[in-house]
């Protein structure tokens, strides 16, 4: 059986550890101290370290771990990094036996050019991309690239499990009430995640179908979100456009 469990770091990382038995793997481990004691504290075995892409809040940690451990690390072929890895693309399959789990790489550029996801058995690793109610912010790609990233993981089943790399969730969902008040979902997720955030439960992982529902940056169709921006007659990327230049002063 799988385990999947954030281990916090910073003010608002989550550094996930997948487990099976003594085996792990962990996602954008920005800082290793937090990680080593989990795998002293649990006597754990790290496999593999993947990494969603270049930002130093994710991959801040990989040196001190490689110099800990013996392991295998995983990172985008589309980006450059000063530790040694296995370069991964689109339709990469990454094989962890020890954890009975393949991961499939999908690229999804826009917050940084090279930026993949790991998918596998139902769960979604998408680093900085697709957050709790939001999406990631534009550094490096374009409008147009975040947009379709954020499509592809859309298509995806809806009970697929979302990871993202950071608590966002509560501020995020705040900013889509702005604009989709009255979406019964939203409402709903709003009170849900308050009381969870409330006693410093993570608020993740969240689920594909949930950001179809809630997340305005997937909703970017929806005719509600459109008026609210005052958008009835614009395309779909000027929505888009829209709420993530409104989000970036939020
Ligand atoms: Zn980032």
């Amino acid at each position: 059986m799988v385990k999947i469990t954030p281990i916090p770091a910073f003010q608002d990382n989550y550094i996930w550890m997948i487990q099976n038995g003594n085996h792990v793997a962990v996602v954008d481990p920005g800082d290793a101290a937090p990680v080593i004691s989990t795998l002293q504290k649990e006597n754990l075995t790290l496999d593999a370290i993947l990494i969603t892409h270049h930002h130093n809040d994710h991959i801040g940690g990989v040196q001190n771990l490689l110099k800990e451990f013996q392991t295998q690390v995983f990172a985008p072929a589309n980006e450059s990094f000063d530790f040694p890895h296995q370069a991964v693309r689109e339709n990469d399959l990454i094989q962890l036996p020890n954890l009975k789990l393949n991961l499939s790489v999908l690229d999804i550029p826009g917050h940084t050019n090279g930026h993949v996801a790991y998918y596998g058995l139902n769960h979604l690793f998408c680093g900085d991309t697709l957050f709790g109610g939001g999406c990631g912010r534009l550094f490096e790609g374009t409008y147009e690239q975040l947009f379709n990233s954020l499509q592809k993981l859309a298509a995806l089943p809806d009970e697929t499990l979302v990871y993202c790399a950071h608590e966002y969730t509560e501020h995020n969902l705040r900013f889509a009430s702005l604009v989709d008040s009255k979406n019964p979902a939203l409402i709903n997720r709003i009170t849900l995640t308050k009381k969870v955030r409330a006693s410093n439960t993570p608020s993740l992982p969240s689920s594909i179908g949930l950001e179809k529902e809630t997340n305005p940056f997937l909703r970017c169709e929806d005719q509600t979100i459109a008026s609210a921006l005052g958008l009835q007659a614009s395309d779909t990327i000027t929505v888009f456009k829209t709420l993530r230049n409104m989000r970036n002063n939020f």
